[in-house]
């Protein structure tokens, strides 16, 4: 089959032709039909320090994905050789302290396909049955392919938060944010800020329903006006960018909640006492998606139609092209990259 490797500790992705992968009595064998590139990904590709420090090639990048069941396990019985499923990509121990708890997203033994395992840019996957997930029949195979980012957004906009009514500031306009960007207004959030410092990025955020998309420079104003000097009841940190970052904290309500999802490249400096602790502020750490909560509610707004991301993918490309996809999302003109890898076969 197919494979698009990691083959060394270098720069770049090498398309292969390797052996399908054997699966475990409770594994899954999924042909993959979709595939979202990730800028973890273009962390893997480009070998960056983070890299070198997690990743052990060679082995095959990718998590993001959709498909249809080929084979199951002999011990599986909640999937069946035809289903379509997307799966939660961190596989976790299920024994431990936060598994047992309903903390598994952030079990210390979490292991990531396409980082610590075989991924999804390949003709075909092993999953342990555990982590299929089911797609409703009116979910598209590229829809399915997206659910770990689309997941990544729904646990940030949902958890803790209290969105009908309510004023929202989502800083930073990449796939996970104009995908925030409309579940928050799926959610019942009565207005939207979207900042960001890239043009095709804020139009994004337009189309996804946001009520305002404004530069940095102009998001205090944009909140001003919008909450009557109040400040917003929720912010959505969707760049890890220091700046923005600030900037969450300064335009949260006294009392409001700030869900960091954004990821800052080093250490940076925050003014507790002013920033956090006297506006009474409530920050929560994102970690990937909740299970399974994230996912029932990610599925239940799917099923309804109250929530679409299609207008949020831009770039559809085959495995062979794949520095092309690299490329897209280097370039910041993209929304969402994906791979169709295989059609009906
Ligand atoms: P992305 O890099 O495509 O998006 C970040 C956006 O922030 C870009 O559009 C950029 O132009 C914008 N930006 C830059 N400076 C800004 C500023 N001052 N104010 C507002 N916006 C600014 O990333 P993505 O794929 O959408 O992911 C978003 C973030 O979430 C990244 O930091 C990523 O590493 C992180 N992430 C975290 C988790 C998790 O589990 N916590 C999972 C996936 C991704
Ligand atoms: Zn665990």
């Amino acid at each position: 089959m197919r494979a698009l490797v990691k083959a060394g500790p270098t720069e770049g992705f090498e398309l292969r032709d390797v052996p399908v992968p054997t699966i475990r009595e409770d594994e899954v064998l999924i042909r993959v039909r979709a595939a979202g590139v990730c800028g973890t990904d273009v962390h893997i590709h480009d070998w960056d320090a983070w890299a070198q420090g997690r990743c052990r090639p060679p082995f095959t990048v990718g998590h993001e994905f959709s498909g249809v069941v080929e084979r199951v396990g002999g011990l599986v019985t909640s999937v069946q050789v035809g289903d379509r499923v997307t799966a939660e990509g961190h596989i976790v121990c299920g024994r431990c302290h936060l598994c047992r708890t309903g903390n598994a997203h952030v079990c210390p033994e979490t292991k990531i396909i396409g980082v610590d395992r075989d991924g999804a840019f390949a003709d075909y996957i092993a999953m342990p049955a555990s982590n299929a997930w089911h797609l409703d029949p009116a979910v598209s195979f590229a829809i399915g392919g997206i659910h770990d980012p689309m997941g990544n957004a729904f646990h940030t906009a949902l958890h803790g938060t209290q969105l009908p009514g309510a004023t929202v500031l989502v800083t930073g306009c990449g796939p996970i944010g104009i995908f925030a960007v409309g579940i928050a207004k799926a959610a019942g959030a009565s207005a939207i800020i979207a900042s960001d410092v890239n043009p095709t990025r804020l139009a994004l955020a337009r189309r996804m329903g946001a009520t305002a998309a404004v530069t940095p420079a102009e998001a205090a104003e944009a909140v001003r006006a919008a909450t009557h000097g109040l400040g917003v009841d929720v912010v959505l940190e969707m760049s890890g960018v220091p700046a923005a970052i600030h900037q969450a904290f300064a335009l949260v309500r006294v009392g409001g909640r700030v869900q960091m999802l954004g990821i800052p490249a080093k250490p940076m400096e925050v003014d507790f006492a002013t920033e956090v602790i006297f506006k009474g502020i409530t920050v929560y750490g994102v970690v990937g998606r909740r299970m399974y909560d994230t996912w029932i509610e990610m599925t239940q707004f799917l099923r309804a139609g109250q929530f679409d991301p299609t207008a949020a993918i831009t770039h559809t490309f085959p495995l062979e092209r794949h520095a092309e996809a690299i490329a897209a999302i280097k370039s910041g003109e993209a929304g969402k990259v994906i791979f169709e890898v295989s059609g009906d076969r």
